[in-house]
C-alpha cells in the first residue's frame, strides 16, 4: 500500500471511530447495576439531566464533524490547496510569507465559517434551552468576535513562526520547533492570565473574611506561595462553575468563579482548591508541558517522515514542506497523529486527577465536603453520570464522578 492510501485509510479510520464515539457517547452506560449505585447520591431527575444535555444537539454534531471532514479532505486531497497557494502567490508578485499569512487566513476563515453556525446552536441556543447561558445574542456576538479574532491572529503567528523555521533550518527543524514550542507555552502559561483573562472576565481580589482565611489557612498547610486569590465574573456568561492555578513560583494566582462561591458552602470551595493545590503540589502542569514537548518531538519526526515519503510518491499535490499549500496536509498529519495518541493523554490525565482529588482528602480531611462538592457540581453542570465505559475510557480527561465519590469513600 503506498502512503497516500495509507493517510487515507487512517483519516477514514479517525473520521469512522469519531463517528462511532459519538455514538457510544450518546449511548452512556444503561447497566441497572449502574444506576441503583447512582441513585445512592444522585434523583431520577440528576440522571435524566445528564443524559439530556450530553446527547443534546446529536445529529447537528455528526452534521458539523462531517463537514469539517470534507472540508480538510478537499484541501488535502484535492488540487485546491496548490491552485490557491498559485493565485495568491501572483497576487502578492512571490512574496512568500505575505503568501503564507493569506494562505493561512482562507483556510481559518473557511473553516471558521463552516463552524460559525454550529457554535451559534451550541454556544448560545442550546446553553439557553439548558438554563447555564446568561448572555444576550449581542454579548455572543462579542465574546465570538473576540475568541475568532485571538485564535486566528496567534494561530497565525505561530503558523508564520513555524513556516519560518521549516524554511530556515532545513535539517535541524525537528529539534527548533519542539525547542520553541517549550517555551513558547512556558511564556503563555504566564501571559494568559495577564493578557487574555481580562479580555473576557472581570476579576477582584477575593474579599476580605472567612472564606479567604480558610483560603490561605489550607494554602499554609500544603505550604504553597499565593501570590492573590481572585474571584472571576463567570456569572455573566454561565451557570457552568470552576476554579484553577496559574503562573509559577511567587506569581502564583488562583482564580475562583463567582458561580462557585455562589452555590457551594465554604468547605466545598476549599475542597475544591485542596484539588487543584493537589495538580500543583504533584507538578502535573510542568509534566504536561515536558511529556508534550517530547511529544512534539516524536510528532515532528513522524510528520517529517510522512511527508517526505509522500511527496515522493509524487501523487499527492504536495510542494515543498514548507509550502503554504502543505499546510492542510501537514494539520491532517497532526489531527491523525493526535486522534490515535489521545487515549494515552488523557489516560494519564485521568491518573493525575486521581492524585489532586487524593491530595485533596488528605490536606482537608474532609470527605463529607468532597463528596457533596461532587454532587453539587455534576449536579449544576449537569455532567453525564452513566457516561460509556469505553468512551471514557478512551476519551474522558477526567474520573467519573461516581470514581471519585467512590475514592473519596474509600480514604
Ligand atoms: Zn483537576
Amino acid at each position: 500500500m503506498n502512503f497516500r492510501s495509507t493517510i487515507l485509510t487512517l483519516y477514514f479510520l479517525q473520521i469512522g471511530f469519531t463517528l462511532l464515539m459519538k455514538y457510544l457517547s450518546y449511548q452512556g452506560d444503561s447497566s441497572p447495576e449502574l444506576h441503583e449505585r447512582i441513585l445512592k447520591y444522585f434523583s431520577e431527575a440528576d440522571i435524566q439531566n445528564g443524559i439530556d444535555y450530553g446527547r443534546r444537539g446529536f445529529f447537528a454534531s455528526i452534521l458539523s464533524q462531517v463537514l469539517d471532514f470534507i472540508l480538510t479532505g478537499l484541501f488535502v486531497f484535492t488540487p485546491i490547496s496548490k491552485r490557491l497557494e498559485d493565485y495568491l502567490a501572483q497576487k502578492t508578485k512571490d512574496r512568500f510569507y505575505l503568501t503564507v499569512v493569506l494562505f493561512f487566513l482562507v483556510f481559518a476563515f473557511a473553516k471558521a465559517i463552516l463552524s460559525l453556525p454550529f457554535s451559534y446552536y451550541f454556544g448560545f441556543v442550546l446553553e439557553h434551552q439548558f438554563g447555564f447561558s446568561k448572555m444576550t445574542f449581542i454579548d455572543w456576538v462579542v465574546r465570538t468576535s473576540k475568541t475568532l479574532t485571538l485564535t486566528i491572529g496567534i494561530g497565525i503567528l505561530l503558523g508564520v513562526l513555524a513556516v519560518f523555521v521549516l524554511k530556515q533550518f532545513k535539517k535541524t527543524w525537528k529539534l527548533i520547533l519542539p525547542i520553541g514550542s517549550l517555551l513558547l507555552s512556558l511564556l503563555f502559561t504566564i501571559l494568559f492570565p495577564i493578557l487574555i483573562t481580562p479580555l473576557f472576565y472581570d476579576y477582584k481580589p477575593i474579599e476580605e473574611g472567612s472564606l479567604k482565611n480558610k483560603i490561605v489557612a489550607l494554602c499554609d498547610l500544603a505550604k504553597i506561595k499565593v501570590d492573590k486569590v481572585y474571584v472571576i465574573n463567570e456569572s455573566k456568561y454561565s451557570g457552568h462553575t470552576n476554579a484553577y492555578f496559574t503562573g509559577f513560583g511567587d506569581n502564583r494566582k488562583i482564580f475562583l468563579y463567582d458561580t462557585l462561591i455562589q452555590n457551594h458552602t465554604e468547605e466545598e470551595v476549599v475542597s475544591v482548591l485542596g484539588h487543584e493545590i493537589g495538580h500543583w503540589s504533584h507538578n502535573h502542569q510542568l509534566k504536561d508541558i515536558a511529556l508534550s514537548t517530547i511529544e512534539t518531538a516524536l510528532l515532528c519526526f513522524l510528520v517529517g517522515f510522512l511527508f517526505m515519503k509522500t511527496k515522493e510518491e509524487n501523487n499527492i499535490h504536495l510542494k515543498e514542506i514548507h509550502s503554504p499549500s502543505s499546510i492542510p496536509f501537514l494539520f491532517l498529519l497532526i489531527s491523525i497523529i493526535s486522534f490515535f495518541s489521545s487515549p494515552t493523554w488523557n489516560s494519564l490525565s485521568r491518573l493525575q486527577e486521581k492524585e489532586a482529588d487524593w491530595e485533596a482528602l488528605v490536606l482537608t480531611k474532609d470527605k463529607k465536603s468532597f463528596i457533596s462538592t461532587e454532587i453539587k457540581m455534576a449536579r449544576d453542570n449537569k455532567s453525564r453520570l452513566n457516561p460509556n465505559p469505553l468512551n471514557v475510557f478512551l476519551y474522558h480527561s477526567h474520573p467519573t464522578t461516581l470514581e471519585r465519590i467512590r475514592m473519596a469513600e474509600e480514604f
